[in-house]
């Protein structure tokens, strides 16, 4: 068309009446919006690149053996649904999604908590985590880290003990965590209310071996040093330390009344049922409580 006019207008001819249209703008319907959502449900959906505008990204069934570096680098992802795969781990590089809230890793083949989640700005924008059906043996001491985690969900593990830390994961109100190989929980957990537990299916005892003499006693100068780094929440490096400074800060345990004990505090194991506002199950559960003192000891009594 545009040809066809330059040539009538170098021959000097009228244009014809309706040959060129208004220039009006784009409605809002006829732009393509960029792509936010995004399903692959099968390897044949895998697209080549996914755009960069996504926000919630699902990619299921896909046989995937890693996190790939282009889910890595869309910069506005809130949620990632990566399950029913056979990823092992997750890279260090996944900290790099700062805007991730969601993430949902269960059915694949962890055998680690990813630490990540943890050492990066993700523990501060996860509010849901899903690494429920894998293969996690153990969780990390430092779960409190995780301050806005409201659901945690790891049912179907091979867990064995809870870190008393999850105690205080200051969001925390969902977790499950049946299907696990749990012994025992911490008895810090019945200071708190959460609103949905999930225990059931696991291999808690009835009495533990070797827990001391049940007797107090009189604290260590390392004892009295260790609780004020845990109380006034004294940060601290590996070259602040020593080592064996920063496994004996490691071992700390938390009293009922909230207080830092170490080897001077008494333990016992305590029947209960988990103070939560949906229980799945209605069984007492054995929760390994300590106690820093014989005050403490008192009010326990009288529970
Ligand atoms: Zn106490």
């Amino acid at each position: 068309m545009l040809v066809k006019l330059v040539k009538m207008a170098a021959e000097g001819k009228v244009f014809p009446e309706k040959t060129l249209s208004v220039l009006a703008p784009a409605s809002a319907k006829q732009i393509e919006r960029p792509a936010t959502k995004l399903c692959v449900e099968c390897p044949s959906q895998y697209p080549m690149q996914f755009p960069k505008s996504l926000q919630e990204l699902k990619v299921n069934n896909c046989s995937l053996r890693r996190v790939s570096p282009q889910i890595i680098a869309l910069p506005n992802l809130c949620v990632l649904d990566l399950s029913c795969n056979s990823i092992p781990d997750v890279p260090n590089a996944f900290g790099q999604l700062v805007n991730l809230h969601t993430i949902d890793l269960s059915n694949n083949k962890l055998t680690c908590f990813p630490i990540v989640l943890l050492k990066s700005e993700l523990r501060n924008s996860l509010v849901s985590i899903n690494l429920k059906h894998n293969e996690i043996k153990a969780l990390p001491h430092d779960m409190s880290k995780l301050q806005n985690v409201h659901s945690l969900n790891l049912n179907n593990n091979l867990i064995q003990c809870l870190p008393e830390s999850i105690a205080f994961i200051r969001s925390l109100q969902n977790i499950f965590m049946s299907d696990n190989k749990l012994g025992y929980l911490p008895g810090i957990l019945l200071s708190r209310t959460l609103g949905t537990a999930d225990f059931s299916h696991n291999l808690f005892v009835d009495r533990l071996r070797d827990r001391g003499s049940g007797l107090f006693s009189v604290p260590t100068l390392m004892e009295w040093a260790a609780r004020v780094v845990v109380n006034q929440r004294i940060h601290y490096t590996n070259e602040d330390l020593d080592v064996h400074s920063i496994s004996y800060l490691k071992q700390v345990h938390y009293c009922l009344c909230g207080k830092p004990c170490f080897e001077s505090s008494i333990s016992q194991l305590h029947r209960s049922k988990l103070p939560s506002t949906i229980n799945y199950s209605s069984e007492e559960y054995p929760f390994l409580v300590y106690i820093c003192s014989k005050k403490c000891q008192q009010r326990f009594d009288k529970l």
